[in-house]
């Protein structure tokens, strides 16, 4: 019997590297999933995401955004009539109090205009660190780590991090990959966690980084069982890329919801 020597940090780095080329290779889409055109919209945005799929956030926001365009709007917003507009994303009440604040604390401290420093943003009420590397990665093309709870669920399946602390995750994983490819290394990462690498059930058998995962096996490994697992408008592709017959995956697939 052969025991395998315990990986080292180059073979990690290395191996991380492979993940991240093979990610890109195989989610040429991702991108930031909830719908924006400016910092202040995306910030709105990712406080609404909060227990809330982006999906039923795009619902709800090109209304709210053709009704309140600015910080000054929101820091004047009727209170009723905005917990109206966010209903359907939940928690409507902590986040029209969020989102009410953001507004005055923008106006009183930053001229209306959302800040493109981390240590500014983080003060901001309804901004977390995790939020706030979302605002800079992709408002302000500052390059930044989104852990969120795929994001953690999937470094920790490639052994890439034993960290389980957020920030500390957000170190781990930043020192394997050059800091111009944080933000899209994030998309890709948490496009792979929702179309593939779920968190019950993930599609080993149809996943394209099978080779490179010690958590292989996870999920079913026989080809047509993981293909129903495929998620997203890219199922069929997703299986293609791995040799599936995309006919195995069901229809309804493309048009699932992603968490
Ligand atoms: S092989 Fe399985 S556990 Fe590993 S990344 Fe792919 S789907 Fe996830």
């Amino acid at each position: 019997m052969t025991t395998r020597s315990p990986e080292t940090d180059l073979g990690r780095t290395r191996r991380a590297r492979r993940i991240g080329r093979e990610l890109t290779a195989t989610h040429p889409d991702a991108h930031c999933e909830l719908d924006h055109s400016n910092a202040l919209e995306l910030a709105v945005a990712t406080i609404l995401s909060a227990q809330c799929t982006d999906k039923k956030v795009n619902e709800v926001t090109p209304k709210l955004f053709a009704r309140y365009r600015s910080a000054a709007d929101y820091a004047g917003a009727d209170r009723t009539e905005l917990e109206e507009l966010i209903r359907p994303t939940g928690f409507y009440r902590n986040k029209t109090s969020s989102l009410i604040n953001l507004g005055r604390q923008l106006c009183e401290r930053y001229d209306g205009e959302v800040p493109g420093k981390l240590a500014d943003l983080v003060t901001l009420p309804g901004i977390g660190r995790k939020t706030a590397n979302v605002i800079l990665g992709n408002a302000f093309d500052v390059p930044g780590i989104t852990v969120d709870t795929h994001f953690q669920r999937l470094v920790q399946r490639w052994g890439l991090t034993t960290e389980t602390d957020p920030v500390k995750i957000e170190h781990a994983i930043g020192a394997l990959y050059p800091k111009r490819d944080w933000t899209m290394l994030s998309h890709r990462i948490i496009f792979h966690g929702r179309r593939v690498c779920h968190a019950r059930k993930p599609a080993c058998g149809a996943c394209t980084l099978a080779r490179l995962c010690p958590a292989y096996g996870t999920g079913p490994t026989e080809p047509a069982a993981a293909a129903k697992l495929l998620k997203g408008p890219r199922a069929r592709d997703l299986a293609a890329a791995v040799g599936i017959d995309p006919d195995l995956v069901p229809p309804q697939a493309a048009v699932a919801d992603v968490p």
